[in-house]
């Protein structure tokens, strides 16, 4: 159908594609151009302004999709990890889809129960540091499971549940002590780290909560990191939850839940490889160690789901050279895409529009945002067709911990969002105003 247009043409199929343009009078800048499903991006760029986040409903479905798919065998629920992308449209579609939520805040199950109320009866409640007031609305709200990360937190669930007359199901958020290779920040799952409960120390534990009134052990969970492409660590620590289960048993605990948490890493560099295949190896190797055990798996993906399904738009605001270095400097910033910053993330950058013939001039750029930091970059040393001020240019695969991490630093208005599916496009959150960034001092 349509030849490479460019040595570096990158895509994200469904979500982010060339597509050849029509000839008419107004083609600017080449002859594919990159959609989201059916819309020029160049078109959503006008109407709605940049930096943009973008974002295709249907590779969110298609996604979720593999991993339902994946994990028929088992009677399971995914319980999307809503700080990868908390957008309530976005939760609202995935909740259409039989979505559950993993919420690690008591603003996140707000949005929860913005998104679908009944969503909460789906949702499992994460994090170390819970307040009395967030467990207090979650059971109130009716969550499926509290997975609690220390003794003091167990109490003071008990407490708050004792208050409301309500029971409170647990699990134990086990460490496994399992090493995955990833960033340090986003690795969980060593003893060194301050998640969980040790593994060892659980059966005490569990000992202890089964005691209480208005606590009810249900399940066991874990969660070793993010952004994790070898299966084998995850195999590693189900096995190690699977034997907690069984020694549980036998102690006599009702364990019905298995919640392996999420974490499994996407490709942001390499194009050629296979989302499900990865995800069919992932559910192989997290559902062997379980057989027999007759558990219901709760699953927590965030970055699998969101990630690849949104790109960050945005435009050159001035090229420049200093001693021989070109620099691209756009209109988004570190505040909008902490990535490449904090984790020192690689992202694929590719121009909105391109020429069909391949012998297109390239340069060596730095794509560069405008906040007053050095670590204000996107990309490095990149090879990039010659661009012009005003170009567009697509940051892929922002899904996830793009928006959620974005901030005002600088007094910048954050990014506004938009949902496509197909033809449709909905603004799933406007622009941030000026006056919103500081009116709360005034
Ligand atoms: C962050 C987090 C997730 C989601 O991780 P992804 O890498 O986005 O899949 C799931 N569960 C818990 C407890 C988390 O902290």
């Amino acid at each position: 159908m349509t030849q490479r247009i460019l040595p570096t043409v990158v895509e994200r199929p469904p979500a982010f594609i060339f597509r050849e343009q029509r000839k008419s009078l107004f083609r600017r800048g080449g002859d594919f151009a990159l959609h989201c499903e059916e819309i020029p991006l160049s078109k959503l760029a006008k109407r709605f302004g940049t930096p943009l986040y973008v974002y295709s409903a249907t590779a969110v479905r298609e996604r979720l999709a593999t991993f339902q798919d994946a994990f028929r065998h088992v009677s399971h629920t995914i319980c999307y990890s809503v700080k990868a992308n908390s957008n309530i449209n976005i939760l609202r579609l995935l909740a259409r889809e039989g979505c559950g939520f993993d919420v690690v805040s008591g603003g996140e199950l707000e949005r929860m129960l913005v998104a679908d109320r009944r969503a909460a009866k789906k949702t499992v409640f994460s994090g170390v540091g819970k307040s009395r007031d967030e467990m207090t609305a979650a059971l109130k709200a009716g969550i499926l499971l509290f997975n609690v990360e220390s003794e003091s937190e167990l109490w003071t669930l008990a407490e708050c549940a004792t208050r409301l007359r309500r029971t409170a199901r647990v699990a134990l958020r086990v460490n496994p002590d399992v090493a995955a290779d990833t960033h340090p920040y986003i690795s969980t799952g060593l003893r060194k780290h301050k998640f969980g409960v040790p593994i060892r120390d659980a059966r005490e534990l569990y000992a202890k909560a089964s005691g209480a009134r208005y606590l009810r052990v249900a399940g066991v969970s874990v969660h070793i990191g993010s952004q994790i492409t070898d299966v084998a660590p995850f195999a590693e620590a189900v096995a190690r939850v699977a034997d907690l289960v069984r020694e549980l048993r036998s102690d006599g605990h009702k364990i019905g839940y298995v919640d392996i948490g999420g974490g499994l890493g996407i490709s942001y560099q390499d194009q050629s490889s296979d989302f499900d295949a990865l995800v069919a190896r992932y559910a192989h190797a997290v559902c062997n160690p379980l057989r027999g055990l007759d558990v219901h798996l709760l699953l927590e993906p965030g970055r699998a789901i969101i990630g690849p399904a949104g790109a960050l738009l945005t435009s050159v605001v001035y090229t420049k050279q200093n001693d021989g270095k070109r620099f691209l400097v756009v209109d988004a910033a570190m505040n909008d895409l902490i990535r490449p910053s904090l984790y020192g993330a690689y992202h694929e950058v590719v121009p909105v529009a391109g020429p069909a013939d391949s012998g297109v001039k390239m340069e060596t750029v730095d794509v560069v945002g405008p906040i007053c930091e050095s670590g204000d970059f996107f990309a490095r040393d990149r090879a990039l067709p010659r661009l012009e001020e005003n170009s567009l240019l697509a940051i892929l695969d922002a899904g996830a911990y793009g928006m959620a991490l974005a901030s005002n630093y600088n007094t910048r208005p954050r990014p506004a969002e938009v949902l496509v599916s197909k033809k449709s496009v909905k603004l799933i959150r406007r622009r941030e105003e000026l006056r919103e960034l500081y009116s709360a001092e005034l």
